[in-house]
């Protein structure tokens, strides 16, 4: 099985920037890692390619300013994810002079990298022997190994038993786990799997009835959550504000939100639906005097926070509400001008 899977990925692979032929950048492998934790590979490649040419070695991303790393990771969401990445880097170099380590344990205990990515980059950055289970694999996993509604650990076990023996020849760097990958994202697919394009074909104890395994898992209902962003104009420029460093999107620049309970007075916008994880967002911005907003504020050209803020790096959902003040602004003053 390990032999046909191997001989599968190389003639199959696709190409993306971080799978070199020969040995890896083990920091471009950890930062793709952190990219594609919650972004598709396709997205992920020139977010990826952005942030290795700003941040080429871990030195590079510990001494950058947050702003920065975060202006990097725009339209990525999941801004944690980047300020993570950074205190990694920072850790690489107290912990191990600037290097990635070789060791899984090592790689775990390193901040915001957990079970699944360190045996992820362990397996593809040293060609190590180490199954890493994400929702490709898993699948995979469950149906070569009939197994329903197993726990990762079950199908880490179970396909390192299969795919992964001490004894097997280390005949390329090319690990198991990425050959897993790979086969779940383009042939065992969540339906209709191509079951005979599969090099694990012949010995798949899923087989037949790919589909029923891992089973249905519990569908998750997203809950609604009502957001009403503060807008104060003064002239091309509308008020932002700094987002505290924790809870959602830390650290980046955003319209000003009303409280719950609070009557921030105004005058209503259409509104429209956000979704963020596990949740859709009903924005109800309102239009308000800038006195009525305290605290420190930026005022930022529209036409700039609707491109992502710049040197304010803003959320997808206040570029979003910036493009939809701009559409309103510009058409109401062709309207005006119309007129007069
Ligand atoms: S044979 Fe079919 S079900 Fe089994 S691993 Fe291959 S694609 Fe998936």
């Amino acid at each position: 099985m390990r032999q046909a899977l191997l001989d599968w990925f190389d003639v199959n692979a696709r190409s993306f920037p971080w799978r070199t032929p020969g040995p890896r950048d083990a920091y471009a492998v950890l930062v793709a890692e952190a990219l594609l934790q919650q972004t598709q590979a396709a997205r992920a490649v020139p977010a990826f390619e952005r942030f290795v040419a700003r941040f080429p070695t871990p030195q590079s991303l510990a001494e950058a300013p947050s702003s920065d790393v975060l202006a990097q990771w725009q339209g990525l969401g999941y801004y944690q994810r980047a300020l993570r990445l950074r205190a990694c880097a920072s850790a690489l170099l107290q912990r191990h002079g600037g290097a990635v380590p070789t060791d899984v344990a090592a790689l775990e205990a390193l901040p915001g990298i957990g079970r699944y990515g360190a045996r992820a980059i362990a397996a593809q950055a040293f060609g190590r022997d180490v199954v890493a289970v994400d929702a490709n694999v898993r699948r995979v996993g469950a149906r070569v190994l009939a197994l329903e509604a197993p726990d990762d650990l079950a199908i880490e076990r179970g396909l390192e038993a299969l795919l992964c023996r001490a004894a097997a020849p280390r005949e390329r760097g090319v690990s198991v786990t990425e050959a897993l990958i790979e086969l779940g994202a383009t042939v065992c697919t969540p339906r209709a799997p191509a079951c005979s394009r599969c090099p694990l074909l012949p010995t798949c104890a899923g087989r037949g009835a790919p589909e029923s395994f891992p089973g249905r898992r519990e569908v998750r209902t997203r809950r609604r959550e009502v957001m009403r962003p503060l807008v104060a104009r003064r002239g091309a420029c509308v008020a932002l504000r700094r987002r505290p460093r924790s809870g959602r999107w830390p650290g980046l620049w955003g319209f000003p939100v009303a409280a719950v309970g609070e009557a921030p007075g105004g005058r209503s916008l259409a509104g429209f639906e956000h979704v963020v994880t596990h949740r859709t967002l009903e924005v109800r911005p309102r239009i308000v005097a800038a006195q009525h907003l305290s605290g420190e504020l930026a005022w930022l050209p529209v036409r700039q926070v609707a491109a992502g803020g710049g040197d304010h790096p803003v959320a997808a959902i206040d570029r979003r509400l910036a493009e939809r003040l701009l559409d309103l602004w510009s058409s109401r003053r062709e309207h005006d001008e119309a007129a007069a």
